[in-house]
């Protein structure tokens, strides 16, 4: 019997497992926490809605069978000449192995970034930010120093805006309950390019920045953030903001796990894959989500969203099992159904298929993926459970 090992239980690793799960084939699944979170959501965490509950499902009840067994560890190492995968909590062995270790923030050597600035990673780092902000809004209303009351967020990309958007909902009632006077809040999205969502068609991006601004923040567009101290941006204009909450969320990088182990990777730490997402430097290793870089047959490389990471989490899982049954594996094929980014809690913006949407049809469409998701990973239960927070 063949000694799987899938390493890491976001989009890619959780639909590779509960693929496995349902074939009743066995593999070991190795994650930091004893639960998967929804990093689309990240943002709804950290702006001050629902509960940690809300955006996570414990990985237990997604594994049915006595055949799937959990490590709850971190992987700090693959160790491929031996087959051996390297943990906090000892070390594990493999005939075949999957890797879907996500990514890690990107700082692109900006001094300070990665000391000073806080990130929305996962979930424990978005609840971490709501705590933070929570604090400073307590501590205001003993010192009274402004600076407490301004948040900057670091890049206007998707996860920039829906950051940005939710805080700006959540604020108010922040200032509500400590009665704090809301004017007095400072939100800025500051980017480097000349508009915000560079993602998104020219039209969306107009609506994404005057949704912003007209929810109150401060966009600036075509400015780059050149250096972070405690409490201080520095922008290439020669401007200082000074602020207690400052948030990255400028680019992501792959795990640096990747290159270490030796795996040959792109720009963003990728690890290359064929069209069946195996590596190309080792024939027993399947890599998908944000840890891969895949080319499709139109020579197009995907972006690191969670449609994409699901769908070859979904493909591995099928391969791997075809793969050990002695059957042919099917060449991974993207369906890619556009892009959808929340502005707060009734806006949104995206395109699909395609089409441009904005406003309510958006946030529907929105809320319509997670039902979807949360079905196929976990049935009308999992979906009942957890959909109770749309609408807040
Ligand atoms: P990103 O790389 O897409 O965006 C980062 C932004 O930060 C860019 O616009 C960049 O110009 C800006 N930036 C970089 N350096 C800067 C600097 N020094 N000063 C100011 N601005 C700077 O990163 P992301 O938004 O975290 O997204 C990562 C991936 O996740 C993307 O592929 C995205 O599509 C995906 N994602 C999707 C959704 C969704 O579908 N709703 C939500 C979040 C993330």
């Amino acid at each position: 019997m063949a000694d799987i090992l899938i390493l890491g239980a976001g989009y890619t690793g959780i639909m590779a497992a509960t693929h496995l799960d349902k074939a009743t084939q066995p593999f070991t699944l190795i994650n930091r926490h004893p639960y998967h979170y929804f990093t689309t959501l990240l943002h709804e965490a950290a702006g001050g809605r629902g509960n940690r509950k809300d955006y996570s499902v414990t990985l237990k009840n997604l594994l049915h069978k006595p055949t799937s067994q959990l490590v709850v560890g971190e992987v700090r190492a693959i160790e491929r000449h031996r087959h051996a995968v390297v943990t906090g909590e000892g070390e594990y062995f493999y005939d075949r192995l999957i890797i879907a270790l996500g990514w890690v923030p990107a700082y692109f050597g900006i001094e300070g970034l990665d000391k000073y600035s806080l990130v929305l990673t996962n979930l424990e780092s978005a609840m971490n930010i709501r705590q933070h902000i929570e604090r400073q809004f307590q501590a205001y209303v003993d010192d009274k120093n402004p600076e407490r009351l301004r948040v900057v967020v670091g890049g206007a990309g998707l996860t920039g805006v829906e950051l940005t958007g939710e805080l700006l909902d959540w604020l108010p009632t922040l200032c509500v309950k400590y009665g704090i006077d809301a004017s007095l809040v400072e939100v800025h999205n500051i980017e480097a390019m000349p508009t915000v969502l560079p993602q998104v068609s020219e039209s969306l991006r107009n609506t994404a920045a005057e949704v912003l601004e007209r929810k109150g923040a401060v966009v600036r567009t075509g400015t780059k953030i050149v250096k972070v101290e405690e409490n201080r941006v520095h922008l290439a204009t020669n401007e200082r903001v000074h602020a207690r909450t400052i948030i990255w969320t400028g680019g992501v990088k792959a795990n640096p796990i990747l290159r270490a182990a030796g795996f040959t990777v792109d720009g963003r730490g990728r690890a290359i894959v064929d069209g069946y997402l195996k590596s190309v430097d080792d024939d027993s290793v399947f890599i998908g989500g944000d840890s891969a870089c895949f080319e499709t047959h139109r020579g197009n490389q995907l972006p690191p969203t969670a449609q994409v990471a699901t769908q070859m989490g979904r493909a591995i899982g099928r391969n791997l099992v075809a793969a050990v049954q002695g059957k042919e594996m099917q060449p991974f094929r993207v369906s890619l159904k556009g892009t959808l980014a929340s502005i707060g809690r009734e806006e949104a913006v995206g395109d699909v298929g395609g089409i441009p949407v904005r406003g309510m049809v958006a946030t529907v469409a929105k809320e319509a993926t997670k039902i979807k998701y949360l079905w196929e990973l976990g049935g009308a239960r999992l979906a009942g459970e957890k959909t109770d927070i749309v609408g807040r």
